[in-house]
């Protein structure tokens, strides 16, 4: 069995030899460790490591955590990643710094619904983009990214586009996945210069991410061992 501390420093250098392979600035490329199913034990024990990006795929489970947490770890930066119902938006919306899983028009209806009703706070969003052939996972098919962009330009003043997210399916190399959300990326970075951003890369895939061009990688399993069964 390797520890925590020993898989978390050896994606770390796996991470950092893609950056240099690939040629790119290693201020270039944030890590994200995806926490879900386990328990808020085990961000304490990442954040004592030094990691301050956390991420979360259900509703009830960040909220729990953060609760649990945001008091003491102040610092901690909660990233919410999972498909995301409208009427979970409100809670949501009050845990996570982040929701990089933003896919439909309703969804950011609800969202902006979600602001507190004085405050100017902007809530940082990330336009997950659908990389499926079929399109039966959540996101935007890639097609429909201007007009969704749109969209939320018009509608949302209390979200922030930041980029794109995308998850490669497993029936295709997730080179060519990837190079379909940066092509995507482009369109968002066209109309919004600020939008920077393209989450991709999991624990099997984050070395081809990185050389496609992703800034942000979703690491789970490879940093916190197995995930127990789902609660
Ligand atoms: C679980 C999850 C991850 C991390 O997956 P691993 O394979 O454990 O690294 C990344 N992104 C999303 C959206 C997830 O749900």
């Amino acid at each position: 069995m390797t520890s925590l501390a020993e898989r978390l420093s050896d994606v770390d250098a796996r991470i950092a030899s893609a950056i240099r392979a690939s040629g790119r600035a290693p201020s270039e490329v944030h890590r994200i460790v995806v926490t879900k199913f386990h328990p808020a034990s085990l961000i304490r024990d990442l954040y004592d490591l030094g990691v301050r990006d956390i991420a979360e795929n259900r509703p009830q489970e960040i909220a729990a955590k953060h609760v649990e947490l945001a008091g003491d770890l102040s610092d901690l930066r909660w990233h919410f990643v999972g498909q995301l119902q409208t009427n979970k938006a409100r809670s949501v919306r009050s845990s996570a710094d982040l929701i990089h899983s933003v896919d439909r028009e309703r969804l950011v209806d609800a969202l902006v619904a979600a602001a507190a009703p004085d405050s100017s706070e902007l809530l940082d969003v990330l336009i997950q983009v659908n990389l499926t052939a079929d399109g039966d996972r959540g996101g935007v098919r890639p097609e429909q990214i201007e007009q969704f962009l749109t969209y939320i330009l018009d509608s949302a003043p209390t979200l922030r586009v930041r980029g794109v997210m995308g998850v490669a399916p497993l029936d295709e190399r997730p080179e060519s996945a990837f190079a379909r959300l940066a092509d995507s990326a482009a369109i968002v970075r066209a109309n919004v210069p600020g939008a920077t951003w393209i989450s991709a890369g999991m624990s099997g895939d984050f070395s081809e991410a990185i050389h496609a061009g992703a800034t942000h990688l979703r690491i789970g399993s490879a940093i916190t061992g197995p995930r127990p069964p789902r609660g």
